[in-house]
């Protein structure tokens, strides 16, 4: 039985049984770029606005992260239904179960980092997931030109900027706060002019250099867990 399982049977266990319970934390130890995780959580693979970027990286096991990060990541995506109810997420690769190197990404290796693809509206500006699959490396190869199009898809740029003030809302509750945002350069003025531009341009790092690979089709956003500095298994 997995960690996320065992954790689901406890807390049914808590609503029936008398007496305390509780889930441990995962731990996370070293850093993103070189580290691992104890006891990580893998994501839901949807829930009423959200869906993972694919069901075959969720069976490889590429989506556990920390259990702060995942109870983060779930309670924005619940703010978002109340807020954005018509607005579809899609979350992309996150890191192993024990972390460590998750090839091809430079980093996800200890639970506090995770990539979240553009939020898209079609050409009738409905919100619709972006169509992610094995003939675009599950989205990753899809580019976005300069207005932030790809063939008949749009980015939500409002829709972007009200998931990252929710996750830097929620995150800052849960005790994992955003530490650092990777999207393409270019396109920060665009989120910046968003409802919540100004809180995000005053309360959130965005990465301002060109990263290794362009970031157009998702944002990498890195969260801050204190973790432990042993590397040792
Ligand atoms: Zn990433």
């Amino acid at each position: 039985m997995n960690i996320s399982r065992l954790c689901e049977l406890l807390v049914v266990l808590i609503l029936v049984l008398p007496g305390p319970a509780a889930c441990a934390d995962s731990i996370c130890f070293g850093t993103p770029r070189k580290g691992r995780i104890a006891g990580a959580a893998q994501l839901p693979d949807h829930g009423i606005n959200y869906v993972t970027y694919s069901s075959l990286g969720v069976t490889l096991g590429r989506t556990y992260v920390h259990s702060r990060v995942r109870d983060a990541m779930l309670a924005s995506y619940s703010a978002l239904v109340k807020i954005a109810p018509d607005k579809i997420y899609v979350y992309g690769e996150t890191g192993w179960q024990s972390g460590g190197k998750f090839k091809p990404h430079r980093t996800h290796q200890n639970g506090l980092s995770v990539d979240f693809f553009v939020p898209v509206t079609d050409v009738k500006g409905r919100s619709v997931a972006l169509p992610t699959n094995p003939l675009n490396k599950f989205g990753y190869a899809i580019e976005f030109d300069a207005n932030g199009q790809y063939q008949s898809y749009s980015i939500d740029f409002e829709a972007l900027g009200e998931h990252l003030y929710q996750l830097s809302i929620a995150t800052k509750k849960a005790g994992s706060p955003i530490s650092r945002v990777i999207f393409d350069p270019p396109y920060l003025p665009r989120l910046f002019a968003t409802k919540h531009g100004a809180y995000l341009q005053s309360n959130v790092f965005f990465m301002q250099s060109k990263a290794w690979v362009r970031h157009d089709e998702h944002y990498h956003v890195d969260f801050s867990v204190p973790c432990s500095s042993d590397q040792s298994r």
